[in-house]
């Protein structure tokens, strides 16, 4: 049979949803996450991995699509397969299990497996093209909620990961409770806002070293790094983050070097260190950071201070 708009239509008109108690929205709600960010340009490649962007999106349309269940993008994320057009990539060691039959249906168990997903290429250039694209949302729409055509056409229109950057950045971020850090979905939504927020305010540099490499994938090289680590404060304000690049994130977090309050460096003198194509971390020894725009966000007093003395206990 030809893969072509008419036989993915009925595709998806067709999809293998759970009746058990009332047709369940999984896989219709992540296909309309999936060409959302596609129509977004945030979805550029036939490789579809459990992002924080997918995640927000797929949770946004659920709160307002389905009232009773609760989320769990991980269950369409693996059961698409069943519907002949979504496979799943190993990651390496996993090629077995990928292939077998165990259902792997959390998040993080996806995670810890599966590269990226990817759909028929046909499906893709379909999806990639505006007017094919709208064909398909249309047949969902309709086929799925049909009595809720307007909302979702409201619901596309919104950026939801970054209506949350915006809402965080708005409040400088945020102290939360243990309670609030239970879902996994959520959780890994709040830890890529937090860090896509500090590292735009460092405009993508490293604030040690001054690196900053960006590719036309909008992809970049530097973390944004806790200073006070989350695990123990759950503090993303973002006057705890500092933007940093791999080698520094990782020094950073052993407390190689650390800052004083006037943000000059630190650095501890065990290092021994043969840097012969890149600076020396001791060369940026009594040197100041590079501060963001707006002091509003520059490093908190009492993160530094927190870090200074887990530094100074190190070297002691
Ligand atoms: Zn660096």
């Amino acid at each position: 049979m030809t893969r072509d708009l008419s036989y993915y239509c009925r595709k998806f008109a067709k999809l293998n949803v759970s009746r058990s108690s009332g047709v369940a929205p999984n896989k219709p709600i992540l296909l309309l996450s999936i060409i959302e960010l596609i129509s977004q340009g945030q979805i550029r490649q036939n490789q579809i991995t459990l992002s924080a962007e997918l995640i927000a999106t797929f949770l946004n349309l659920w709160s307002n699509l389905e009232p009773v269940r609760q989320p769990n993008i991980g269950l369409p994320f693996f059961h698409l397969r069943g519907d002949g057009f979504w496979y799943h990539y190993p990651k390496p060691g996993f090629e077995l299990l990928i292939n077998s039959h165990v259902k792997i249906r959390t998040v993080s168990a996806l995670q810890q497996t599966v590269e990226y997903a990817y759909l028929d290429q046909e499906l893709f250039e379909l999806l990639w093209n505006p007017d094919s694209r709208a064909t398909l949302t249309g047949i969902l729409i309709s086929t799925w909620f049909s009595d809720k055509t307007q909302q979702i056409e409201q619901l596309l229109q919104v950026d939801a990961f970054q209506e949350i950057q915006e809402r965080l950045r708005s409040q400088g971020g945020k102290v939360y409770q243990p309670e609030e850090l239970e879902d996994e979905q959520t959780s890994i939504v709040r830890d890529a806002a937090f860090r896509k927020i500090v590292i735009s305010v460092y405009e993508y540099r490293c604030a040690l070293c001054g690196l900053q490499i960006l590719n036309s994938l909008g992809q970049n090289i530097v973390d944004g790094a806790h200073i006070k680590p989350f695990s123990q404060f759950y503090d993303d304000r973002i006057n705890n983050g500092l933007s940093l690049c791999k080698n520094h994130h990782w020094a950073f977090d052993r407390f190689w070097f650390t800052l004083n309050d006037n943000y000059t460096i630190v650095v501890a003198d065990d290092l021994r260190e043969d840097s012969p194509h890149a600076t020396p971390i001791r060369a940026f020894q009594n040197q100041s950071i590079i501060l963001p725009a707006h002091e509003q966000y520059y490093p908190r007093q009492d993160t530094l201070e927190w870090h200074r003395q887990a530094f100074f206990e190190r070297v002691a």
